[in-house]
């Protein structure tokens, strides 16, 4: 199939060689963990004062490169260092996976054999064109390589060679991995200038079902339903308000550059660490709102749970996978509101005890 779509046999064989499958990765794959951290302890995590000060450090370091990748691409370098650290700790754990190895494991028996099967032909293109040896193209279990751990499709559209060496090297290259994560920022709708989103207040007797992900309006917009606190942001940019915990925390207006964090890596937690952990690089993000700390998110087991009785009143949750996607949050959300409570789509231990009577 390699040799099919257009792979010389030498490369295969030098990619190939002293490959077997990998338990480890099998056992990787099938986990699932039935506990979640609360959003406030992986943002904790995510942005520690370790990382900040590391960050700053390496702001300083590399500001000339990062000041030309600004120029090439529009993208903050605030926001490219903030996904350095998300994603490597700024380029010290990369993952020491073979990358052949681990996708043709998953190819062969991974839960997505498909999407395995169409990386690994993508990682031996790479390995053709003569970016990286085999022996130092590794990554994570899943795959993703590198100090942007990018999957060998996104490697494919949008490495870039930045420091001018003839190889796009994500692995042994900053400069190339931050201008690599800049390219696909900007080709995923970054606009230069804009905050990835605020931080603002709700007023009292707000309708919460307004912060769903397919709402998107312009800020000026927002202002006249009443959100408040709006620091400086252009009137005419649309954004989606989020509220990562509930009616009961902090409330957020996303904008485009939040959007494009998305299409890096779909967690709205992920994009609010980025998004949050840039801000702090420059002496600010801290979230002036309190997390509601006495609410445990649901285990697995009662995602799976919820999802089953929604479904058992006709609510059309989608499929009970204990996770809370775009159709789990509308059934949630109509659940509430059949009960007269905040309509925020956000499951609680509470709404899921309603649902056991
Ligand atoms: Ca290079």
């Amino acid at each position: 199939e390699a040799l099919s779509a257009g792979i010389q046999a030498a490369v295969f064989d030098a990619a190939f060689a002293g490959v077997s499958p990998d338990p480890a990765i099998i056992r990787a794959d099938r986990s699932q963990p039935e506990f979640t951290r609360p959003v406030w302890e992986y943002l904790d995590s995510a942005i520690s004062a370790t990382r900040v000060r590391r960050g700053q450090a390496l702001l300083a370091e590399h500001a000339s490169t990062l000041q030309a990748i600004e120029q090439r691409y529009g993208v903050d370098r605030h926001a490219l260092v903030a996904i350095w650290g998300m994603e490597s700790n700024f380029g010290q754990y990369m993952g020491d996976k073979s990358v052949i190895a681990a996708l043709a494991t998953l190819a062969y028996e991974g839960r997505r054999p498909a999407f395995a099967h169409e990386q690994l032909l993508a990682a031996l293109r790479i390995l053709q064109h003569g970016d990286v040896q085999p022996s130092r193209m590794r990554g994570s279990w899943a795959g993703a390589m590198g100090q942007t751990q990018f999957i060998p499709s996104t490697y494919n559209q949008f490495a870039v060679d930045f420091d001018g060496d003839g190889r796009r090297d994500i692995w042994d290259s900053s400069a190339d991995a931050l201008a690599s994560a800049a390219h696909y920022l900007q080709k995923s709708g970054w606009q230069s200038g804009q905050p990835w989103g605020v931080e603002v207040t709700l007023p009292s007797g707000f309708d919460y079902a307004l912060a769903d992900a397919e709402i998107r309006k312009p800020i000026s917009e927002w202002r006249q339903l009443g959100v408040n606190n709006i620091p400086a942001a252009d009137d005419q940019a649309r954004a989606v308000l989020l509220l990562p915990a509930g009616h009961r925390g902090p409330a957020f207006l996303v904008l485009d550059n939040f959007r494009a964090i998305l299409k890096y890596n779909n967690s709205t937690s992920y994009a609010l660490a980025v998004g949050l952990l840039g801000d702090r690089l420059q002496g600010r993000g801290e979230i002036r709102a309190a997390w509601p700390l006495d609410e445990k998110p649901l285990s697995r087991s009662q995602r799976i749970e919820l999802q089953d009785r929604l479904s058992a009143r006709g609510l059309n949750p989608g499929p009970a996978d204990g996770i809370i996607g775009a159709n789990t949050r509308k059934a949630v959300r109509a659940f509430q509101q059949s009960q007269g409570w905040p309509a925020d789509g956000y499951p609680t231990l509470h709404l899921l005890q309603r649902l056991q009577e």
